[in-house]
């Protein structure tokens, strides 16, 4: 049986800690490697990097995060492989998402790993998500021809300013951002789907000029056109002072009203999607269970670090307060939803 090997790069933005992943199969950790939730849509995550900042990003991405002490690329082959076996086990019509705690943008080999997955019979369509910052004329004539499918594009304001604001950095070139995406609309054949985050009395009427930008170039020749996400709050994400998350009753009912007012569809069924229920890879452990780990790393966040266990070859996350890395430990899994275990330190073997 084969395992995860994690080899450190160096260092990145001062003190976080690059590493490079590889092995298989990539399953059990929530910032890397391949996620299944039980539908035929797999999320696929090489990398944990982000040139940008942005004020409201629920997974403290980026340069100036606090949070995170270690990211992530990973071997494309490894991943590739972990994907395939995910999408054939599912029994094909899989959809291999490429959605990252980062921008997908940053994976060195981004162009080959959607060549490699549009190669495998069981994935149906390769898409990837983005805030664009990275997008240029070349890369995607180049991801047209390895046969992407979709792209997913934040824009959350068309106001060059505020978008500077709300990205974080001041280099954020929106006029660009907008460019590419047109660029992608008339001349590839990738689709594009626009999803602005709306942040209540923050970015209110700018979401509406998003979306109806996002019709009225023509977006969504396949896929929906585009979604509003909502602003959510996260354990270790970034918060902006004094605005309070939306529930998501209200949420929807906003939708809804906007969807009226300015006669465009903003939410979308499952089947709308192409999406539906398959069944899950099986997970090799369940809640309850203590097993022996092998601790190999530092996780995304501080105080976290990733284990591979013993024997099942699958990564678990195990929070603690001193440095844990190159012990075997058994451990108990405390939670495990979608096959992303984590687990509490029984002791030293
Ligand atoms: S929201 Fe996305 S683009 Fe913005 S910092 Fe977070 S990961 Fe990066």
């Amino acid at each position: 049986m084969e395992t995860v090997k994690f080899t450190v790069q160096g260092r990145i933005w001062s003190k976080r800690i690059l590493y490079l992943v590889e092995g298989y199969p990539l399953i059990g950790y929530i910032g890397f490697g391949v996620i299944d939730r039980g539908t035929n849509v797999l999320q696929v995550r090489p990398t944990t990097l982000c040139p940008l900042n942005c004020i409201f990003c629920s997974v403290d991405a980026g340069p100036y995060s606090r949070n995170r002490w270690a990211e992530f690329l990973v071997d494309k082959d490894s991943i590739v492989e972990t994907t395939k076996t995910i999408a054939e086990y599912k029994g094909g019509g899989v959809e291999a998402l490429i959605d990252t705690i980062g921008d997908a943008f940053t994976y060195p080999w981004l162009i080959e790993l959607v060549r490699d997955l549009k190669e495998e019979p069981s994935i149906t369509s390769v898409a990837i998500e983005t805030h664009g910052e990275l997008l240029n004329k070349d890369i995607i004539d180049k991801l047209d021809k390895a046969g992407l499918d979709r792209i997913n594009l934040s824009i959350d304001t068309m106001d060059p300013e505020k978008a500077r604001i709300l990205q974080g950095v001041k280099w954020f070139d929106l006029r660009r951002v907008i460019d590419m995406a047109e660029y992608i609309i008339h001349n590839t054949d990738i689709d594009l789907h626009v999803t602005p985050v709306w942040i209540p009395g923050v970015n209110d009427r700018d979401v509406i000029e998003v979306v109806k930008w996002a019709y009225r170039i023509g977006a969504g020749k396949k896929w929906p056109p585009a979604t509003i996400q909502k602003y959510n709050v996260h354990k270790y994400g970034r918060r902006i002072p004094y605005v309070k998350p939306l529930s998501w009753r209200v949420f929807w009912k906003r939708i809804k009203e906007l969807e009226q007012s300015l006669g465009l569809k903003l939410s979308w069924s499952m089947e709308e999607w192409g999406m539906k229920r398959m069944k899950r890879y099986p997970c090799p452990i369940r809640r309850g269970d203590r097993i022996a780990v092998k601790v190999s790393a530092r996780g995304v966040f501080r105080g976290e670090y990733i284990g591979v266990t013993m024997g099942k070859t699958i990564l678990v996350t195990i929070p603690s307060r001193r440095n844990i890395i190159g012990e075997k430990l058994l451990v108990e899994i405390k939670y495990n939803k979608d096959c992303l275990p984590i687990a509490r330190v029984i002791g030293k073997i």
